[in-house]
């Protein structure tokens, strides 16, 4: 089965309205350079609405970086998924290992975690946005060679949680955390290798889910290094956290998922 391309920029805490402005008009004057691609952009949410007004009506969408797992009340700081459609939000990022270290500083341990991103995964499925699950394995997991356990243990609980069907409404990230931010991208065999295992997990429950999964590598993906990992047969394309702070860094990467 052909899946189509996803490039999701993430720009985490970063971006001003004056530099958001200028990255959104860099990518947006090359949009017609990677047809057949979908692109999403992920800026911190107190920019969910310049983003919004800039992408309305192109062929970009956007989300948030998280959401909470409950729909409206008593929790300060949090944003729910109805809020997110208010604001036209197609995707969400959920699970992302940063908000894990930062929550594990508060005590929560990584199991009780991914229940939470299950949750946060039905939450955003109940108001139709897409969720994009980051999975991946600390450095010492990785070299423990606990990276199986750990990428397993997150797809077996989403499944547990919403069914496998769901997965064709949702979107995972292969984002091993030793290659966030180092500039020391996983190969792309070792890539392929784990999101082999994800389909193949996924297949044992319905064979066209695993099929149709749109499964993205992310980590120090950069214009140099997107083709080689696209053009694996299990990547579909990429989680770009630096590089998509740069216009033409991250138009290289989009270009690079619209020519493999
Ligand atoms: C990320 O934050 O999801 C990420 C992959 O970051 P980077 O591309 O900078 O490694």
């Amino acid at each position: 089965m052909v899946r189509k391309p996803l490039v999701a920029g993430n720009w985490k805490m970063n971006g001003s309205s004056a530099s958001n402005e200028k990255l959104l008009d860099g990518i947006l004057a090359q949009a017609d350079s990677f047809p057949a691609v979908d692109v999403a952009l992920f800026p911190p949410a107190v920019y969910l609405q310049q983003v919004q007004q800039r992408l309305q009506g192109t062929t970009l969408a956007w989300g948030t970086q998280n959401l909470s797992q409950f729909r409206q009340g008593a929790y300060t700081g949090e944003i729910s998924a109805p809020m997110l459609n208010d604001f036209g939000c197609k995707y969400v990022l959920m699970g992302h290992s940063e908000r894990r270290c930062l929550y594990a500083e508060i005590g929560l341990d990584q199991l009780v975690l991914d229940y939470i991103i299950a949750e946060k995964y039905g939450a955003a499925l109940k108001e139709g946005i897409t969720p994009i699950v980051c999975i991946g394995e600390s450095p010492e997991e990785h070299e423990q060679g606990k990276t199986e356990e750990v990428i397993l243990r997150l797809v077996d609980i989403i499944i547990e949680h919403s069914g496998v069907k769901a997965l064709s409404q949702a979107v995972l990230a292969y984002e091993p955390v030793w290659a966030i931010g180092t500039g020391k991208s996983a190969t792309p065999e070792w890539a392929q290798d784990v999101h082999t295992l994800m389909r193949e997990r996924i297949a044992k429950h319905d064979q066209a889910t695993a099929e149709s999964v749109q499964i993205l590598y992310g980590g120090s993906v950069k214009g140099d290094n997107a083709s080689s990992l696209f053009s694996m047969p299990d990547i579909d394309g990429g989680l770009i956290g630096g590089a998509s702070l740069d216009a033409d860094n991250f138009v290289a990467i989009c270009q690079a998922a619209a020519s493999v």
